[in-house]
């Protein structure tokens, strides 16, 4: 069965083949994956996907790959958990973390959209991959090209936390440290491409590499026993994540795998970078490029290719916006963490500062279930919290400087320490 027509232009519809192209030539729209629905019709059910590997290839029969996946093997089907501390905190009733933190292989959920990227363009016989990067992309497509044995050429803003930097080179791939933001890179790298005719994820391959998000909505649908929850809040960088989902979940409902979706997609963003949900506030659809200035540099980009899409995804899906402070995305770290025990980037804290923001003005109501979308691993922004953590206690190796460091610090856990503790042979007795 060939599943997949060709591609197809997402503004005037003209069909091209399935190669690696992503602009249309007649209005310069952008061009998506084309399936038959009809033949997928027969094949995809639940109980076939059940039978899948414990990954996102379990949702192969939807994704743009031909045979056997070379690369990416282990990426996907990360936990979905009940949040109930973090809920409580939100004061809201049905809260759930889609957690791409530990997503393999390299922590974010860019290794949905890598994996099938890489896979893709091995299939096209490229020998180098490439991309544009604010971090995650980088890591993710480091790992796989070594995964693959082809060669990388990384281009990022140089100003990169040294996490995303150190987790890129790892993988032996040449990095670009480029000299400007993430926009500037971007059009670097088309020109690159045009060049070099390298297989940039996100440019030339960007059509087979944003069917990889897709997954992130099977998982939560398929996890949450096969039905779409209420809303889903998703931290939007280019917002191709958000478009995906959102089209992951209606294919679900196309081939009847879940029986409905009124799933509502709430975007997150970075007030120093928030140029989609500034439309969204304003209600148009005209996304007016920014300059950023935020610590969430994974979200950093000013010009989103897809935020026109990321527009008509929450109008269509009656979902609304938040934005988040740099000293709120901090704080929501720290709440997700203490409250779950879920180290996230500062992507997720976007999102959770977001869920905070749009439960408490009513946009939420506060017995619906809310998915919220970590997207990324705290150990890649530690500098961003790491003068805002403490207490650390020093002390010599001696129960007396325990007692005394204890002591003199009354405001640290006073409950747990003056409560006179039952003794051994009390407690025996
Ligand atoms: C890239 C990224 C996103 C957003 O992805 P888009 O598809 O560009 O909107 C969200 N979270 C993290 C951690 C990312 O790295
Ligand atoms: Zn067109």
């Amino acid at each position: 069965m060939a599943k997949v027509k060709g591609l197809k232009c997402r503004e005037c519809g003209r069909p091209y083949p399935a190669k690696p192209l992503h602009v249309c030539e007649f209005c310069f729209g952008p061009l998506e994956v084309d399936y038959d629905y009809s033949s997928l019709q027969k094949v995809v059910n639940r109980k076939r996907i059940e039978a899948g590997p414990p990954t996102m290839w379990r949702y192969h029969d939807l994704l743009p790959i031909e045979e056997d996946v070379p690369v990416g093997k282990h990426c996907g089907m990360t936990p979905l958990i009940r949040a109930r501390q973090l809920a409580k905190a939100l004061g809201a009733k049905e809260v759930y973390i889609k957690n791409d933190a530990v997503c393999h292989p390299s922590l974010s959920f860019k290794d949905r959209v890598v994996a099938v990227a890489v896979a893709k363009a091995m299939e096209f016989g490229f020998e180098v991959v490439s991309c544009a990067s604010t971090g995650n992309l980088a890591n993710s497509v480091a790992a796989h090209a070594a995964e693959a044995g082809l060669k990388s050429f990384i281009f990022v803003p140089a100003d990169l936390e040294q996490g995303k930097i150190v987790g890129t080179l790892i993988y032996g791939p040449v990095l670009v440290a480029v000299d400007g933001n993430y926009d500037e890179v971007n059009r670097l790298c088309s020109e690159v491409a045009d060049k070099y005719g390298w297989a940039f994820v996100n440019i030339n391959i960007r059509p087979y590499y944003a069917e990889g998000s897709k997954t992130f909505g099977y998982e939560i649908a398929e996890q949450l026993g096969w039905r779409a929850p209420q809303h889903i809040i998703v931290p939007s960088a280019g917002g191709s994540l958000v478009t995906k989902i959102w089209k992951g979940l209606k294919e679900l409902h196309q081939l009847e795998v879940i029986p409905e979706c009124h799933t509502r997609m709430h975007v997150a963003q970075a007030a120093g970078c928030s140029p989609i949900v500034t439309a969204i506030r304003n209600g148009t659809d005209t996304i007016r490029p920014v300059r950023p200035d935020t610590i969430c540099k994974s979200l950093a980009i000013g010009n989103p290719a897809d935020g026109y899409y990321a527009f008509k995804t929450v109008e269509e899906s009656k979902g609304y916006a938040a934005d988040a402070s740099d000293e709120e995305i901090v704080a929501a770290m720290k709440l997700l963490a203490t409250t779950e025990g879920i180290f996230t980037e500062t992507a997720g804290g976007v999102t959770v500062a977001a869920a905070k923001r749009l439960i408490e003005t009513g946009v939420i109501p506060r017995d619906e279930s809310i998915v919220l979308s970590i997207t990324g691993n705290g150990l890649k922004t530690q500098e961003v919290v790491f003068n805002a953590l403490g207490p650390t206690l020093s002390i010599k190796p001696t129960l007396r400087s325990f007692d005394e460091a204890i002591a003199e610090r009354p405001d640290i856990g006073a409950d747990v320490v003056s409560r006179s503790p039952a003794t051994p042979q009390e407690s025996l007795g």
